[in-house]
């Protein structure tokens, strides 16, 4: 069997050698040729055909073909282009099987004549096995590459009139991914993708009528897995001579690879020209020369540049690279050349200017092309216009590396500045300088937010003049700022620096009556440090120094550390403490306190102790800030409560019913969600009159909000709680609102109370103060009593109770309980003498 291949295009014939190169083929150049050339060789039995031909054309050949009977069979395939469809028809009504379009695909013809082929092999052998019931037609079919089914005479889908094919050959049940009798077990539409199955149908359909001998078309398979598979296939009849009923012939060939690549060229094509009709800027070609001559450039040019295309192109009024800033022109050039040497792809925002002379953001994306001696002779990219992306994100970065409020660059920065430094190795020295002004927290209670903000500003404006390229200048946090230093020499010239800033700071801050501190850290390359690390072991030093005097100044160091440490310690004995039900490092003690009228003792304040497994006994005013900055305060504070209601419970059950116990209570604690109802609940459980209990608080509690904290206490004395304003007189805030306070007792500190004993003024402010609580029907206690002199005095003055040394330390559980029994005792035995 040969095939005849009639093609007046050399180029297409040679592809069609090479392509077909393992059948038999016979060539001709035109229509005429053709004809001869299928006179003379009696085996050709297949025709590749071109429509367009000099001389004599593929439909007069068909035409003449037709004429003859001889011809009858011949199969012929039409070679068209994509323009020529009514010439398809018109080919397929002369009498052709099938058509290819040009430009000539290989697979596609490799598929369509293998196809073809076989599918005359298959009719031959029939047509001989009728008479020799010869074996070649199984060996073939079953070897085939080509998927090949048979359906039998007598069985067909009648709804959609589809055969059913009884015999598949391996090839066919791969593609398909059934074996036959699976297949026979599910309906056509199954498998048919939707979008094919019209097509198919109405192929049939005319097939089935008799109106065509076969069909041949592209479609779709589902396989079991729900995967698509694409298939070119062909039905024929298959009537031999003498048989009854129609049988058909599909031969099916898998295409999916061909066709993804060629929807994926498709989707890529459509793709590229919506992007580059839609593009906020301009798509480029240019020759790789510094000045961009520009061989295309698309429509976008105009609203990005305010140049036309034709001014761009060829350099014709204006080189791409005029339209550059001219700060970029350099940069931009040596990073496209940079890139072309690796072979990557270029990126770069840069400012562009436009025909008015205006600025734009811009960004190019493009690619370097290259010639076979690998040198890049053209550029292909595309310049997009992200001004208005630039805008906000220029804001958004100031804003992020700013302090709003001073206009400095803020703890971020610093921290990125840091996080960059640690990673290079330093030849200078480096050091970081924390001004810390927390003090001025307690002025914005009395004054608002605002004038604290604006007097931070002024300090800003103190120490700008102090920043410089080695001393950079942040503003960390709202009351905090932060010099990073370079290149410094020694200590000495930190400390200078510092002791300048201070001195002006004191002048500055003096008739506010503010102080602050200075912690310097000198960084060194211990590798276990990080930025993190570092400006929490700042913050301390400076706080420190905020301690030590006012504008001290203090140097991180190895007590420094050591504190840290320390801090840390106790930290763990406070969780140890939190989380073990058995305290030994825990204990309340119980101060008594005298009525100064009765001359009884009265109650007791409790105060917390601790004694850590590893630092021995630690001060309530060392642990108490820390748990209060870990919130480990709320769950120690129920503890607290807990602790103090038992021993309520245990003096009660000795008879003394009318002492009443005081409870310290953090503003942490009442921050804390939900404190009021826990506090109600253990009250409830335990069985306490809420009378007995007097909850003590500073007068820093009202810093925050002083309305809302008021109605807080107004519940709790609602419930039956009494309260007490420790500390009084030392903060800011309660002194000049004493009578809007909802409290039961004030505590003048014992600041007030050594006074006592030495100036004469000092005696008339207690007086005052306690003539102006008893007005507001606030009881008095006075702290820290120690002497004779000092219980007379409060006396006169008319204080209520006392409490200090004087009547006694705090006491542990158990001595409170003996010193209760004693005073007792002294009064039943002062009793029996009178
Ligand atoms: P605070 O509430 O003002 O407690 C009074 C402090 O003065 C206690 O110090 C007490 O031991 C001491 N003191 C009493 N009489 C005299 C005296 O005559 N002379 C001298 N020099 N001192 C006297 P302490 O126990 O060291 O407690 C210090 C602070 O720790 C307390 O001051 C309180 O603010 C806080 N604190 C103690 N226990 C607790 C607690 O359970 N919860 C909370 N939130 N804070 C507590
Ligand atoms: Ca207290
Ligand atoms: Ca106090």
């Amino acid at each position: 069997m040969k095939i005849l291949a009639v093609d007046d295009s050399a180029t297409d014939r040679y592809l069609i050698q090479n392509i077909l190169s393992d059948y038999q083929l016979v060539m001709a150049a035109d229509g005429l040729d053709g004809l001869q050339k299928l006179f003379e060789d009696d085996e050709i039995r297949l025709i590749i055909l071109d429509l367009n031909m000099p001389v004599m054309d593929g439909f007069q050949m068909l035409k003449s073909m037709k004429s003859n009977p001889r011809y009858k069979d011949m199969r012929v395939i039409i070679l068209s282009s994509f323009d020529e469809i009514e010439n398809e028809l018109a080919g397929l009504k002369l009498g052709a099987v099938d058509y290819i379009r040009k430009p000539i695909h290989p697979e596609t013809l490799r598929v369509r004549i293998d196809i073809h082929v076989q599918l005359l092999e298959i009719q031959k052998t029939l047509e001989e096995r009728v008479y020799n019931q010869g074996l070649t037609f199984d060996i073939m079919f079953e070897q085939s590459p080509i998927g090949v089914a048979i359906s039998d005479s007598n069985q067909m889908e009648k709804e959609i009139a589809l055969p059913v094919f009884d015999i598949m050959n391996p090839m066919f049940e791969q593609i398909i991914g059934r074996v036959v009798k699976e297949a026979r077990q599910v309906d056509w539409k199954k498998i048919t993708h939707p979008d094919d199955r019209q097509e198919e149908q109405e192929n049939f359909r005319l097939l089935s009528a008799g109106q065509t001998e076969r069909y041949s078309m592209e479609k779709r398979y589902f396989r079991p897995d729900g995967s698509i598979v694409w298939v070119f296939m062909v039905v024929a009849s298959l009537n031999v001579l003498g048989e009854s009923g129609r049988r058909y012939v599909c031969l099916a060939q898998d295409i999916t690879k061909r066709k993804e690549a060629e929807n994926a060229l498709a989707e890529s094509e459509r793709s590229k020209s919506v992007l580059l009709s839609h593009l906020p800027g301009l798509a480029y070609r240019c020759d790789f020369v510094p000045d961009w001559t520009m061989r295309f450039v698309s429509q976008g040019c105009l609203k990005l540049t305010g140049y036309p295309v034709e001014s761009l192109l060829n350099n014709r009024d204006v080189t791409y690279n005029e339209i550059i800033a001219p700060e970029y022109r350099e940069p931009v050039w040596n990073e496209c050349v940079r890139c072309a040497q690796e072979h990557i792809s270029f990126k770069f925002e840069y400012e562009i200017l436009t025909a008015s002379g205006k600025r734009k953001w811009v960004l190019e994306v493009g690619e370097a092309i290259f010639n076979d001696q690998d040198e890049a002779y053209a550029f292909e990219g595309i310049v997009i216009d992200i001004s208005e992306r630039k805008v906000v994100e220029n804001k958004l970065k100031y804003n992020y590396e700013h302090d709003i409020n001073t206009g400095l660059y803020n703890r971020a920065a610093l921290e990125a500045l840091l996080e960059n430094d640690w990673h290079e190795s330093h030849q200078e020295k480096r050091a970081v300088i924390s001004i810390n002004l927390n003090t001025v927290q307690s002025l914005s209670v009395v004054y608002g937010h605002h004038y604290t903000l604006d007097l931070i500003k002024q300090v800003a404006e103190i120490l700008k003049p102090f920043s410089s390229d080695n001393y950079l200048l942040f503003s960390t946090y709202v009351d905090r700022f932060a010099f990073y230093v370079r290149g410094y020499r020694d200590k000495q010239e930190l400390l200078r620096f510092c002791e300048k800033i201070a001195e002006d700071l004191k002048a500055f801050l003096i008739s506010e009556r503010l102080g602050g501190g200075i912690g310097i850290i000198e960084i060194n390359d211990d590798k276990r440090w990080n930025t993190e690390r570092l400006l929490k072991n700042l913050l301390i030093t400076s706080e420190n120094a905020v301690r030590l005097q006012e504008f001290a100044i203090r140097f991180y160091d190895d007590q420094v550390e050591k504190q840290i440490e320390r801090e840390k310690e106790i930290e763990r004995t406070l969780n140890r403490i939190i989380n073990k039900d058995l305290h030994a490092e825990f204990s309340l003690d119980f101060q008594p306190i005298l009525d100064l009228e009765t001359g009884q003792v009265c109650g007791f304040e409790s105060l917390a102790r601790m004694n850590s497994l590893n630092l021995g006994r630690v001060a309530p005013l060392d642990f108490i800030p820390i748990s209060e900055k870990t919130k480990l305060i709320v769950p120690l504070g129920y503890k607290i409560f807990e602790m103090a209601f038992r021993f309520l419970k245990i003096i009660e059950a000795q008879g003394y019913t009318e002492l009443r116990i005081g409870v310290n209570v953090s503003i942490i604690q009442f921050r804390e969600k939900g404190f009021i109802k826990g506090l109600f609940k253990l009250v409830e459980e335990m069985e306490i009159n809420p009378q007995m209990i007097t909850i003590e608080i500073t007068e820093s509690f009202f810093e925050s909000d002083f309305n809302a904290m008021n109605k807080i206490l107004m519940a709790l004395m609602e419930a039956g709680f009494k309260i007490s304003i420790d500390d009084f007189g030392t903060g800011y805030s309660t002194l000049s609102r004493e009578q809007d306070l909802n409290v039961n007792y004030l505590k003048i500190d014992k600041s007030f109370v050594d006074k006592l004993m030495t100036s004469p003024p000092e005696k008339v402010i207690i007086a005052e103060i306690i003539s102006m609580a008893h007005k507001q029907r606030h009881h008095v206690v006075a702290e820290g009593v120690e002497y004779e002199t000092q219980r007379e005095l409060l006396k006169k003055f008319g204080c209520d109770m006392i409490q200090g040394y004087l009547v006694s330390k705090p006491l542990s559980e158990m001595d409170a309980l003996a010193f209760l029994k004693k005073i007792e005792f002294d009064k039943n035995s002062s009793q029996k003498s009178c």
